[in-house]
C-alpha cells in the first residue's frame, strides 16, 4: 500500500467529521464528531511521521465508524481492494449496492467498483457479465467497453476485443486503430501457426487497414511473402516497417537482407542501408553495411569503414566486429589477449537486456508486442546505446 491511497482518504475523513457536525445539534453527533476528528488527526500525525501502516489502521477505523455514509464505505471498499482483500471488497460493494436508499447514480458507482473487485480477484466471467449489463447505459458505456477490452485481452478472445474496441471508437471517439491492429495481428499469427497462410495474410491486411503504421503487420506480411518466395513484396513490407520505426531495424534486417540476396539486388540493399544508417539509433544498419563492404572490398576496408563510424557511435557490438575482422585467426603471443578481449565484449553484451518497455521499464530478453508487465501494446523495443543493438 502506497502513501497515495492514504492521502485519498484524508478528504473522506475530513468530510465525515464535517457530516457528523452538520447532523449536529444532538450531543451524540457532537461526541462522534469529536471522536472522528481526534482519530483523523492521529492518523494525519502518523502520515506526517511517515508511519503509513499505523496511519492506514487509523483511517480504516474512521471508515468503519461511519458505516452509514456511502462515500466512506466506497473508500473502505477501495482500500480493501488495494490491499488485495478482494473478498472483503466484493462483500462490501455487494452490500452497498443492495441498500434500498441509494440513488441511481450511487448504485451505478457501487456496481463499477464491484466490477473492479471482480477484475482484481480474477473473476473475469462475473466482471464480463457486469460490464456487459452496463453497456446499455450510455453514460457508462465507454468505461464498460474499456474494461471489456481488457477482459477479452486477458482471455485472448481477440475477435470480441476487436468488436469492443470498434464500439469504443464509435462511442467515445477514442483512437483505437493501433489496438485493433494488434488484435488482428494476434489472430494472424494464430492462423500462421496452424499453417493457414491465406487467412494469416488476410488478417494482417486487416491490421494495416486499422492502422497503416503497424510495424508488426508489415513484418508479418513480409515474412509471409518471404516464405512464399515472393521477395519483391517482402522487401517492400520490410522496408516500410523500417521506415515507420527504425528502432526495429535489428529485428527487420535478419529477414530483409536474405530477400535482397535472393533477388541479387546489392545496389538496392546498399541504398537502403545508407539511408537507414542516418536514422538508426543503434548499429544494426552499420553492421549490415560493413558486411557488404567486407564482401565487396575486403576485410581491411570494412575495418576502416567501421572505425570511421564507431567514433561517432560507440558500440560494443561494433568493436567486437572490428576485433573479429582484424584478428580472424590470430595465433602466437597476442592470441591470449585477443581471446580475453572477445570474452569480455561477449560478457558485456550478455549482461544487457535486449529489449525494454518505454512505458514501465520492464526489460525482457525477447520481443513481446504486449508488455507482460504493464500490458501496453507496441511499447517494447530493442535497447540501443553502447551495449545495445
Ligand atoms: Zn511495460
Amino acid at each position: 500500500m502506497g502513501h497515495e491511497a492514504l492521502w485519498l482518504l484524508l478528504p473522506i475523513a475530513a468530510w465525515s467529521g464535517w457530516l457528523a457536525g452538520r447532523r449536529g445539534g444532538e450531543r451524540r453527533s457532537g461526541e462522534r464528531f469529536s471522536r472522528l476528528s481526534q482519530t483523523y488527526f492521529s492518523g494525519l500525525n502518523y502520515l506526517l511521521n511517515e508511519q503509513p501502516d499505523k496511519a492506514l489502521e487509523v483511517f480504516l477505523k474512521i471508515a468503519e465508524l461511519d458505516s452509514e455514509t456511502f462515500e466512506t464505505q466506497l473508500a473502505l471498499g477501495n482500500l480493501f481492494r488495494r490491499r488485495g482483500e478482494t473478498d472483503r471488497a466484493i462483500r462490501l460493494h455487494q452490500d452497498l449496492y443492495s441498500r434500498p436508499k441509494l440513488s441511481a447514480e450511487q448504485r451505478m458507482i457501487a456496481l463499477l467498483e464491484l466490477g473492479e473487485d471482480y477484475m482484481r480477484a480474477g473473476l473475469l466471467d462475473r466482471a464480463e457479465a457486469l460490464y456487459t449489463d452496463l453497456l446499455v447505459i450510455d453514460r457508462h458505456a465507454s468505461a464498460a467497453l474499456r474494461h471489456l477490452i481488457s477482459i477479452y485481452q486477458q482471455e485472448r478472445d481477440w475477435n470480441r476485443a476487436i468488436e469492443m474496441a470498434e464500439r469504443l471508437r464509435t462511442a467515445s471517439g477514442d483512437t483505437t486503430g493501433s489496438l485493433i491492429a494488434q488484435f488482428h495481428c494476434e489472430l494472424a499469427e494464430q492462423a500462421r501457426a496452424r499453417g493457414d497462410t491465406d487467412e494469416a495474410r488476410r488478417l494482417a491486411q486487416q491490421a494495416l487497414a486499422a492502422d497503416p503504421r503497424c510495424v508488426r503487420a508489415h513484418l508479418l506480411l513480409g515474412r509471409l511473402a518471404c516464405a512464399a518466395g515472393s521477395h519483391e513484396p517482402a522487401i517492400r513490407h520490410f522496408e516500410k516497417a523500417a521506415e515507420i520505426d527504425p528502432d526495429f531495424l535489428s529485428e527487420i534486417l535478419s529477414d530483409l537482407l536474405p530477400s535482397y540476396e535472393a533477388l541479387v539486388r546489392p545496389e538496392r540493399a546498399r541504398a537502403f542501408l545508407d539511408l537507414m544508417m542516418q536514422r538508426d539509433r543503434g548499429v544494426a544498419a552499420l553492421l549490415a553495411r560493413s558486411a557488404m563492404v567486407e564482401g565487396e572490398q575486403g576485410r581491411s576496408e570494412a575495418v576502416g569503414f567501421l572505425a570511421e563510424h564507431l567514433h561517432q557511435r560507440p558500440s560494443v557490438r561494433g568493436v567486437l566486429k572490428v576485433v573479429d575482422l582484424s584478428f580472424p585467426d590470430e595465433s602466437g603471443e597476442r592470441a591470449e589477449a585477443i581471446v580475453l578481449i572477445r570474452e569480455l565484449l561477449h560478457r558485456l553484451l550478455e549482461r544487457k537486456p535486449g529489449y525494454r518497455c518505454n512505458r514501465c521499464g520492464f526489460s525482457p530478453r525477447a520481443l513481446h508486442w504486449q508488455c507482460p508487465s504493464c500490458k501496453s501494446w507496441g511499447s517494447i523495443k530493442p535497447v540501443h546505446g553502447v551495449a545495445g543493438e
